[in-house]
């Protein structure tokens, strides 16, 4: 059965002005379909692009080339007015549930903030109400309404960021490393109640993280990302049991193992530093760290193919 993308990016690119004429590429023609009602995994190291692509894919940064569509709807370059209708749409949940959220404000007027400015309930009771709802489909009660974003711990809070995300109804959400400041043991409840809130609303989620054990309990398919190029993109099931570029690998061979039996043979090392966005190297972009690298991967750059049921960006599966 065809899947429909619910949100695509088509050669998107983010760059980023320095001084001197310089630039950050963040992210360079990265083309991706987010298929309805699934979560996608966009994982890498930090600085790879990952949270700039995210961000881009629902217009919270402007990308400088490309575009990005939202049931089919080109909406790159759309005046603020008629973005209005498409925002409440897509959504974000950020990483650190201690900065997002305004601690002057308490639970009832945060979670309150997206219903008023979109003009959701008629009356200051109806929208309290809609923010009990809320509260109470994140695991938390009326009586949280008053307090204050201090008073609650690292978990509650997160719960509160995803009440906000949810309240206009969306379609697709963009988690940026939701679980990453938080506890193991509260990541895990977290992760149940994003996975739960996605089977009860028929959410999309662009699940961003740098920790492939947490990806492979809530994601469907998995896109690695190297200095803002795709490298790898596939179901989870088949690019954890058999990961075909070597950066996919090295990711997947630096997740701790309980039990050593399971680790797949030698375990690959990476030569080199992360080279830098602002000056990526020539051809595959990884080229300086990998240990496969030849000749053709310092000068030409590996297209994206279909290989055994993913796509891979690598010389070595031509
Ligand atoms: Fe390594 Fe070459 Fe493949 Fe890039 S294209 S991942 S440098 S083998």
């Amino acid at each position: 059965m065809e899947k429909n993308a619910l949100i695509a990016a088509k050669k998107l690119t983010v760059e980023f002005s320095l001084s001197g004429n310089k630039k950050v590429h963040a992210v360079s023609d990265v083309s991706l379909d987010v298929y309805e009602h699934e979560v996608l995994a966009l994982v890498g190291e930090s600085g790879c692009g990952k949270s700039t692509l995210g961000k881009a894919m629902v217009q919270l940064i402007r990308p400088t080339g490309g575009e990005v569509s939202f049931k089919g709807t080109p909406i790159t370059g759309m005046s603020r007015k008629a973005f209005q209708e498409y925002r409440r749409q897509m959504q974000i949940v950020f990483q650190d549930p201690y900065a997002s959220l305004d601690p002057r404000m308490s639970v009832r007027d945060i979670v309150a903030e997206p219903l008023e400015t979109h003009c959701v309930c008629p009356t200051k009771a109806e929208t309290t109400e809609r923010v009990v709802e809320l509260l109470k489909a994140v695991g938390l009660t009326s009586d949280h309404l008053y307090r204050y974003a201090h008073q609650f711990s690292g978990g509650q809070r997160q719960r509160i960021g995803i009440a906000r995300a949810i309240a206009l109804n969306p379609a697709f959400i963009v988690c940026d490393e939701p679980v990453s400041a938080l506890d193991v043991s509260v990541q895990n409840q977290i992760l149940n109640l994003l996975k739960d809130l996605q089977g009860r609303f028929g959410l999309t989620y662009l699940f961003i993280s740098h920790d492939l054990s947490v990806v492979r309990f809530i994601a469907d398919r998995v896109c690695v990302m190297f200095l803002g190029k795709l490298c790898e993109l596939g179901d989870t099931e088949t690019i954890y049991e058999k990961p075909m570029h070597p950066y996919t690998r090295f990711l997947l061979d630096a997740i701790p193992k309980a039990d050593p039996h399971q680790r797949r043979g030698e375990r690959l090392l990476l030569s080199g530093e992360l080279p830098s966005p602002v000056n990526p190297p020539s051809g595959c972009r990884f080229h300086t760290r990998c240990p496969y690298a030849t000749g053709k991967c310092k000068a030409t750059e590996p297209p994206l193919h279909s290989v055994e049921g993913r796509l891979v960006a690598c010389h070595l599966y031509e």
